[in-house]
């Protein structure tokens, strides 16, 4: 039966919200046949040297560095991105995949350990296919996050991108193919959501990684668990930007509002909530409203615009929803908080105050340019605020005393915390979150060992004690 009708997989512009290409999905026998084939490329992927994986990987990198602007242009048509931004985003896509060409050998090095006698050592062994389901706000990133990290380490992986990017999705499989990676290390599953839970259950899986929503990390999680496979989860964030009194006040306002509103909110590290101490809290406000009154929106291909339209219709309904649920529960909405009368998914920049623990906003993560604000008067306040929330993915202290902000991000219950800066990724750091953001982590060598079997050998020859 053809799905095309009904496929969920199609690119629709969020700039004026036109259906542009529909994708087919993928039917049980076309997926089980995509595992098998992993199964059979990973039996000799995982035999391939390192140092040849990693020439793969340089070669993707300069692939990608390439062709970034026509990259930049399809994530800016699928999902409403920047194009400056979404230049940006596959430039530190190259960097991660050049990262792991320049340090897989060292890495996945035998790791000799210390014993009495004889001699013992940890041996870094692939395991075999891994599922990935990823999101559309970083279509690019998301991808290399986990393909980077898992496919150097000798896995082979398929992956179910967000229903909204398939052309991202396949222009990656294409560079993949171009660099040389053999067939069936990587390929696209071309599948909704909903349908992605029996697929945990094929024995050829091995494991599984999902970034992307509670609900939909939990309904993964659930069917690897059945299976007894591992998982990793890089879920929501409703991260806290503390800033201390004794902060640089404009470098903190240009920070918070340039992070918060980088590609429309929709970023699961934004400072998504500004704790301000009361006592630089007037001439933060109104500093930031300043800093509101530059935002450009506009057509997310043009260079001078700064705010481009939501992913998508459903996604600015959403968002402005939770916006007007605040504001019926009493909090202060202070710029913005509505539809923007033009064509496509596009929302005001907006700022509320005046959130308190009653209301949902206090809790939720908002997925879209909304900075909540709030006034603290002593530290241990702003820390209880920042911890309230069930997630625990990044943060931000700012101060000119970095040995106290250090102090105090110490204390936010967080998977990475940042000083003096708002949330920023870089091939070296570890990704991840605690509580309800997920678990494992992405980038760095943490994530490349999250899929490996560290393998213990003890060696102690016949006649040696042990
Ligand atoms: P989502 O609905 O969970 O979608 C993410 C991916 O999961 C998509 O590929 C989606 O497929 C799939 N999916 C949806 N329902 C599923 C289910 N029941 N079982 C298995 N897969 C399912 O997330 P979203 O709302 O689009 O994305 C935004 C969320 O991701 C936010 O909460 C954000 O904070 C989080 N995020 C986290 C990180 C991080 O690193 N921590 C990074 C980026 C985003 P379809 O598209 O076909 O529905």
């Amino acid at each position: 039966m053809s799905t095309k009708e009904i496929s969920s997989i199609k690119t629709v512009n969020p700039f004026n919200n036109e259906i542009v290409k529909e994708f087919q999905a993928m039917n049980k026998d076309q997926i089980a046949s995509i595992i098998d084939k992993a199964d059979v490329a990973f039996k000799s992927w995982r035999n391939t040297p390192v140092k040849d994986r990693a020439a793969i990987m340089a070669k993707i990198a300069a692939l990608l560095l390439d062709k970034k602007e026509e990259l930049g242009k399809l994530a800016t048509l699928e999902m409403g991105k920047v194009l400056a931004q979404a230049i940006g985003e596959v430039k530190i896509c190259a960097a991660i995949f050049k990262y792991y060409a320049d340090n897989a050998e060292e890495f996945l090095a035998d790791k000799p350990l210390k014993v009495p006698h004889g001699e013992a050592f940890l041996s870094y062994e692939p395991i075999g296919v891994i599922l990935s389901v990823q999101p559309w706000n970083f279509p690019f990133y998301q991808i290399t996050r986990s393909a980077a990290a898992h496919i150097t380490a000798g896995n082979t992986m398929v992956l179910k991108h967000a229903s909204n990017v398939p052309q991202c999705a396949q222009i990656m499989e294409d560079i993949f193919t171009e660099a040389g990676l053999p067939n069936g290390v990587y390929t696209n599953l071309y599948v909704s959501g909903k349908d992605i839970e029996p697929i945990v259950g094929n024995p050829k899986i091995k494991g599984v990684t999902l970034t992307g929503s509670e609900p939909a990390g939990a309904s993964i999680a659930t069917a690897a668990a059945k299976v007894v496979k591992k998982s990793t989860l890089e879920l929501g964030g409703s991260d806290p930007f503390i800033v201390l009194d004794d902060a640089d006040i404009n470098l903190a306002v240009q920070s918070a509002v340039g992070g918060r509103m980088a590609n429309a909110g929709q970023v699961c590290t934004s400072p998504k909530r500004i704790l301000v101490a009361e006592s630089i809290y007037e001439e933060f406000l109104n500093k930031t409203k300043e800093a509101f009154a530059q935002i450009k929106v506009g057509n997310p291909m043009d260079s001078d615009t700064t705010l481009g339209p939501l992913s998508s219709e459903k996604a600015a309904q959403d968002v402005i929803a939770q916006v007007e649920k605040a504001a019926e529960q009493g909090a202060t909405i202070v710029l913005g908080g509505r539809r923007i009368e033009r064509k496509g998914a596009f929302m005001e920049p907006t700022l509320i105050t005046d959130i308190t623990a009653e209301m949902d906003m206090y809790f939720e993560e908002v997925f879209g340019p909304v900075m909540m604000l709030y006034k603290y008067n002593t530290v241990e306040e702003a820390i209880a605020i920042a911890n309230a929330t069930e997630f625990g993915l990044a943060g931000t202290v700012f101060g000119t005393d970095t040995k106290k902000a250090v102090d105090v991000a110490r204390k936010i219950d967080s998977g990475m915390l940042y000083i003096n800066h708002a949330t920023s990724v870089a091939p070296q750091l570890p990704f991840g979150g605690t509580k309800n953001s997920g678990y494992g982590r992405e980038q760095a060598i943490e994530g490349l060992l999250e899929f490996v079997n560290i393998k213990m050998i003890r060696v102690t020859a016949p006649d040696q004690p042990y």
